[in-house]
């Protein structure tokens, strides 16, 4: 293979087998997002301009009033944050006092506590917090109208089934409808929350204000980038907040590579066959399944749904075997030629995520695990 600039730069190169990891990259653009990204870098443009339409075709393709592109979900996060205080006090941002700010509430569930909302403190807006991380008391409707005070600004809501979000917080559609009496808005942590497609816009159709989504999961858009969707109201207050203007929102900026980049991957997104890819995922795991099933040692198993709690299967190889934990497969697989990028599942097992893998990987993600479980007596 020609030399590339990672092995110029003496850096290893990874296999993805764990899905939309931040930590290896994410996502990888399609060869149309990346051209389109090059087109945009030729040329100079009016940078408002440029926005304009961006973000009026994105509103219009995600079924949304209005879409704001942003360097990544978390600082999606921050300026929506910023732009509930601003609908709250009624002012703009920058005439805002730290005081003003700080006496700010955002409601948050317990159970939803990540280390995403530090996006939401950044400010030193309050987090009030709400509900037990369990079921045993699972949050009310009347605890969050009990929380609600003069200076609520917002309700924090991350939209996950597994991973980062613990149960016994409130449905939206519950959250939803305490807050709209109130008239208070409710901003959704939606990062790895595609696919289904269907959720660019279905939060914000049960009525959440705004939905914020990393552009560099499974949209596949430019790493630093994000997308915001949601109502004209709040995403108007946003946009006076967000890049270009001066302001907190100045350094968050985003090239207009970014904007076309994450227009075109969404463009891309919207109209791909998707039960298409889930069935191409499945192929990749029955691969997976056929090559370990003469093995005494381990078993393939579906784990469904995947670490974000997205439709799409997953697996996880699991091997019984003195002495052989997840660790070690692991950091074979990392130091190993090709490097593989895998997570435990527990103290045994290995996740195959099929979702970040390109045509041929599986193949060797078998291969190196049969080496090494040649080398470890697992059989
Ligand atoms: C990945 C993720 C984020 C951050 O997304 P970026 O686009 O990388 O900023 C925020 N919240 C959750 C729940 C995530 O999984």
């Amino acid at each position: 293979m020609a030399e590339d600039v990672y092995d110029r730069l003496g850096v290893k190169k990874l296999i993805n087998a764990a899905g939309t990891y931040t930590i290896v990259g994410g996502s990888r653009m399609s060869p149309e997002t990346l051209r389109t990204m090059g087109e945009a870098a030729g040329s100079f443009v009016d940078i408002r301009e440029l926005q304009s339409r961006v973000h009026k075709r994105l509103a219009q393709i995600t079924n949304n009033e209005s879409a704001l592109v942003v360097t990544g979900a978390a600082a999606g996060l921050y300026v929506l944050a910023a732009a509930c205080v601003c609908l709250k006090l009624g002012r703009a941002f920058a005439h805002l006092s730290p005081s003003e700010v700080e006496q700010c509430e955002i409601i948050v569930f317990r159970a939803h506590r990540n280390p995403y909302d530090w996006s939401l403190r950044q400010l030193g807006i309050k987090l009030a917090e709400i509900g037990y991380p369990n079921m045993i008391q699972p949050t009310s409707a009347r605890d969050l109208e009990q929380a609600m005070t003069p200076h609520t600004s917002a309700v924090f809501y991350t939209a996950m089934n597994q991973g980062w979000v613990a149960e016994g917080a409130l449905s939206l559609r519950d959250t939803v409808a305490v807050a709209a009496r109130r008239g208070i808005p409710v901003v959704v942590d939606g990062a790895a929350q595609l696919p289904p497609v269907s959720n660019l816009w279905a939060f914000n159709q049960m009525g959440a204000a705004a939905t914020v989504f990393s552009g560099g999961k499974d949209l596949a858009g430019p790493q630093a980038s994000g997308l915001i969707t949601g109502s004209r109201r709040l995403l108007d207050a946003a946009k006076e907040i967000a890049f270009p203007n001066y302001g907190i929102g100045r350094m968050l900026k985003v090239g207009r590579e970014e904007m076309v980049g994450l227009l075109s991957a969404v463009e891309q997104y919207v109209s791909m066959d998707h039960d298409d890819r889930t069935r191409w995922c499945r192929d990749q795991l029955e691969v997976l399944k056929t090559s370990f099933s003469d093995y005494r040692d381990v078993e393939v198993v579906d784990s469904y749904p995947n670490e974000a709690g997205q439709p799409i299967a997953r697996a996880i190889v699991r091997f019984a075997h003195e002495g052989v934990s997840s660790d070690h497969v692991i950091e074979r697989l990392r130091i190993g030629v090709p490097g593989i990028f895998a997570i435990a599942a527990g103290e045994n097992g290995v996740f195959v995520n099929p979702m970040t893998l390109a045509p041929g990987e599986i193949e060797m993600i078998v291969q190196r695990l049969k080496d090494i479980f040649a080398e470890l007596g697992v059989c």
